[in-house]
């Protein structure tokens, strides 16, 4: 059976914050899609216009490193989002052992993710969720990045349709402190983790709270002090913190180029103000020193 006339369902492909997603051929064009049903429950007023106009905004921001959004209706009492199929996702391609990732191989892929951030934050879109599974991989290797702005529309990730214990683990400590405003600087931080997490095969900082996940983040970086960051006694979670002293990042990425390290540094700023911003950190030294980035359509991908 068709849904709206077009996608013929095929089988579920998972399910994630906002519901589950199906795989679907577009029968008008014959394109594989992905179809997320996102439960928009029963609202009174019907489908939530702010909704419908913000994901027109989405529709709208098409690029390379973005994931497609095809077409969006409303659907049995769920809201039907239409995706571009993806092969497969960045959280494969680090936790499977038999890639091998090089340097060259690492800067592409954040070279990519930086690219579609760029596009996002000159809208003045956030994304407020990224981490390696919401990287899709394309067959050609590009690299995607989806659910863009989701979080803002239909809730931020605490409220998850599914618990994940890790939903913080890619916080930005500003939003672990409780900041209201809060700007692009956000995914810049992820950005940083999903980089570390590059480098070292395993997510750089777990934490198993967001109590725990700052604790996480002073271990590696110190706890922060007022010089480095002067708005941080006036938010709202602020409360002070036993001292830590931060270890040489060296000492957390034994095997990093000073390059790699110079970037990480300054995406782990603490003070968003002074973070770097993802069109500054495209533009680091990193990306045109040697190993140049990895062609995409080169880069390993699962079996
Ligand atoms: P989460 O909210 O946890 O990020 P999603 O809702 O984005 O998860 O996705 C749920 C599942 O559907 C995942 O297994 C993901 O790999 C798959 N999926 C999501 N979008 C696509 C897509 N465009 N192409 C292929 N698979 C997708």
């Amino acid at each position: 059976k068709k849904v709206a006339d077009r996608y013929l369902k095929r089988e579920k492909l998972g399910e994630g914050t906002y519901g589950v997603v199906y795989k679907a051929i577009d029968t008008k064009t014959g394109q594989v899609v992905a179809i997320k049903k996102i439960r928009i429950g029963k609202q009174k007023e019907g489908v939530n216009f702010t909704a419908l106009r913000e994901i027109k905004l989405l529709k709208e921001l098409k690029d390379p490193n973005i994931i497609e959004l095809i077409d969006a209706f409303p659907h049995k009492g769920n809201l039907h989002l239409v995706f571009e199929f993806m092969e497969t996702d960045l959280e494969a391609v680090i936790r499977d052992p038999n890639i091998f990732l090089s340097p060259a191989d690492i800067k592409s892929y954040l070279q990519m993710t930086l690219k579609g951030l760029i596009v996002c934050h000159n809208k003045w879109v956030l994304h407020r969720d990224m981490k390696p599974n919401n990287l899709l991989i394309g067959s050609n290797g590009q690299l995607k990045l989806a659910d863009f702005g989701l979080a803002r529309i239909f809730g931020s990730p605490e409220r998850r349709f599914t618990p994940q214990v890790f939903a913080s683990w890619y916080r930005a400590p500003e939003l672990l402190y409780g900041a209201k405003q809060y700007g692009p600087a956000v995914d810049v931080w992820a950005a940083g983790c999903i980089f570390a997490e590059l480098l070292l095969r395993r997510p750089f900082l777990q934490g198993s709270s967001d109590i725990d996940q700052l604790g996480k983040i002073f271990a590696a970086f110190g706890t922060p002090t007022s010089s480095q960051w002067s708005d941080l006694v006036c938010l709202p979670d602020y409360v002070e913190y036993q001292y830590v002293p931060a270890p040489p990042l060296r000492s957390l990425f034994p095997m990093a180029s000073d390059d790699t390290l110079d970037l990480l540094s300054k995406m782990f700023t603490y003070d968003p103000k002074s973070r770097i911003s993802a069109q500054q950190a495209l533009e680091h030294r990193y990306f045109t020193s040697a190993p140049l980035p990895t062609n995409p359509d080169k880069l390993p991908r699962p079996a």
